[in-house]
């Protein structure tokens, strides 16, 4: 419970609540590392995941060899042993999933850094942000895996840690999110991406809608975009796809579903397009639907995502600190 209190306790002092819900919808570890003065250096640890120095020295280190999750969670875990005052600790294991683990014959200074990782990571209330801002519902959404992986990615989380918080702030109970654990994270992001499939097993496939307009996507180089939009094609409408070849993408579908049930003619349809992201995968891409006739006005809708595909941290200091520094990227 002390865990539990202190990752609440350092959300409000850095007032992340504020802060993370009126930008990027996931909490970023390393730039609170950086602002609690926490030197954090990624080096490529074959033997650890992750280790902090004993106090009253402060230090983390993190491998460089996992994927960006992971690397979060061990970051949000040794920066847990350093608030907590914990001797020192070197970590080669680090469960990401909170009760679902067995926790009989571990250390209770590891199991509080867990608990401190998970809260820091998934508070109730980032879950209540990303529900609202899709407009989500507990029942008649939630109990969908699709929407559960779609809900992980926008939390920087695993699949399987983002179950465990559904557990633990009593969203779902724990019957419901053992059967949404069963189902396997690949399976989802082929229904997804239909014939197309990112280029390695561990990129996902974003779905982003209408609701995604101004959002920033942090993933993956190899992640794929299924960019579903609303057209009123029937209006003569159209979404501008072309901006999206401009920036570099590569289109590898682009398709438009109407509703047949009931068939409504003029009604809006869903433009589908699932696109790959230009090598950098940094940047901002905004599409307009305009109307085919005319020459573009300014009201005519937009639809605007900043990406930051860029992957696990690759060593040395975290992108956050080169910010904070003002060094190169
Ligand atoms: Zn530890």
């Amino acid at each position: 419970m002390d865990a539990i209190a202190a990752a609440k306790r350092v959300h409000r002092e850095l007032d992340l609540q504020r802060r993370v819900t009126g930008d990027a919808g996931q909490i970023d570890v390393f730039e609170t590392i950086g602002e609690l003065d926490i030197p954090l250096v990624f080096k490529p640890l074959t033997s650890a995941l992750g280790l902090c120095l004993p106090a009253p020295l402060r230090g983390i280190m993190v491998t460089t060899r996992r994927g960006l999750h992971i690397q979060r969670f061990t970051a949000a875990h040794e920066l847990g042993h350093v608030i907590l005052e914990h001797h020192g600790s070197v970590d080669c294991e680090i469960l990401e999933r909170g009760p679902f683990a067995p926790t009989g014959s571990r250390d209770l200074q590891e199991v509080a850094a867990d608990a401190f990782a998970a809260e820091f990571l998934l508070p109730r209330w980032l879950y209540r942000h990303h529900i609202r801002s899709q407009g989500w519902t507990v029942n008649g959404h939630l109990r969908n895996p699709d929407v559960v992986y779609q809900l992980s990615l926008r939390m920087g989380a695993s699949y399987e840690a983002t179950c465990w918080g559904l557990v633990s702030h009593q969203i779902l109970p724990q019957g419901e999110v053992d059967a949404l654990r069963k189902v396997p994270v690949a399976r989802l992001k082929s229904k997804l991406g239909g014939e197309f499939k990112p280029r390695n097993s561990w990129a996902d496939v974003w779905r982003l809608t209408n609701k995604d307009n101004g959002a920033r996507v942090v993933g993956n180089p190899d992640d794929l975009l299924r960019i579903e939009l609303e057209e009123a094609a029937g209006s003569g409408y159209q979404w501008e796809v072309e901006a999206l070849r401009g920036a570099g993408y590569l289109i590898l579908s682009d398709e438009s579903a109407f509703s047949r049930d009931p068939l409504l003619y003029g009604a809006r349809a869903v433009r589908i397009l699932i696109a790959r992201p230009p090598a950098a995968g940094v940047g901002t891409v905004t599409l307009r639907e305009t109307q085919l006739w005319g020459n573009g006005a300014a009201d005519d809708p937009a639809f605007s995502v900043a990406l930051a595909l860029q992957g696990p941290e690759l060593g040395g200091l975290s992108r956050a600190d080169r910010r904070r520094l003002g060094l190169q990227p």
